[in-house]
């Protein structure tokens, strides 16, 4: 990958922010399309980042690759601006992708980093905007499997259905009359998660006191064919 192009010249190698924006951005085209050919250029543009910007012995992400000129210090930016860094946009990748494509590594080297930085982004969050984006999607859950059709039509989890009627529906008349499902409630810390089912402080059908509370779902079969939902009562809502 190149870090510039004009009139036929791309004289600068990418850099890791390069290389893990462009993954992030087709890993999203994938989630928004189901579409397997983006997940598939997602995971040779993940090797590639892992092959060229990770470094084992310091278990870190460096933003120039390997085969790069030679610098006193090789740079590695960690923090998050405008432009999120490398190191947050990869761990935010690796977290997505390693779930999407079962690559139990790459969650592993997510982990890592996200713990070696953990200290100093509690001093300093502000300046880890995506990283601690990440940080939160890898200590949620998932509530909810099926397949693309399924999950829209036949969706088990309260949840999931919560989601999926936030979309707006592209009908004026339709999307004036129409109810969507409110989650209320704040979302509680994911550092200390309630007992029992994590969604039972805001859940619409929760049993509290009761099961919900007391009892943690694990991920059953709902529903149609593979579907799967973590829900005591799934299906209900
Ligand atoms: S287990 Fe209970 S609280 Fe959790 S999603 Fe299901 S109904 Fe709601």
């Amino acid at each position: 990958m190149r870090r510039s192009y004009k009139d036929s010249r791309a004289p600068l190698a990418g850099f890791l922010e390069d290389q893990a924006a462009v993954a992030d951005g087709l890993l999203s085209l994938y989630e928004a399309t189901f579409d397997p050919r983006w997940l598939d250029e997602v995971r040779d543009l993940v090797r590639e980042m892992l092959a060229a910007f990770w470094d084992e012995d310091a278990a870190a992400f460096f933003d120039t690759a390997k085969d790069q000129e030679q610098l006193v210090v090789r740079p590695q930016d960690v923090t998050d601006n405008a432009i999120p860094s490398g190191t947050s946009l990869a761990v935010d990748v690796l977290l997505r992708a390693g779930l999407l494509l079962g690559e139990p590594s790459w969650t592993d080297r997510a982990r890592l980093t996200l713990e070696r930085l953990a200290p100093t982004a509690a001093k300093a969050p502000l300046a880890f905007g995506r990283l601690l984006a990440a940080l939160d999607f890898h200590l949620g859950r998932v509530v909810e499997l099926a397949d693309r059709v399924d999950i829209y039509e036949h969706s088990q989890h309260p949840y999931t259905k919560a989601l999926l009627s936030s979309i707006p529906v592209p009908d004026p008349l339709v999307e004036r009359d129409r109810e969507p499902l409110l989650i209320k409630g704040e979302i509680p810390s994911p550092v200390n998660p309630p007992s029992g089912c994590r969604f039972h402080t805001r859940c619409p059908i929760a049993r509290v006191p009761g099961i919900c509370s007391e009892v943690e779902p694990e991920l059953e079969p709902h529903g149609h064919r593979d579907q799967e939902a973590a829900c005591h009562f799934a299906g209900e809502a």
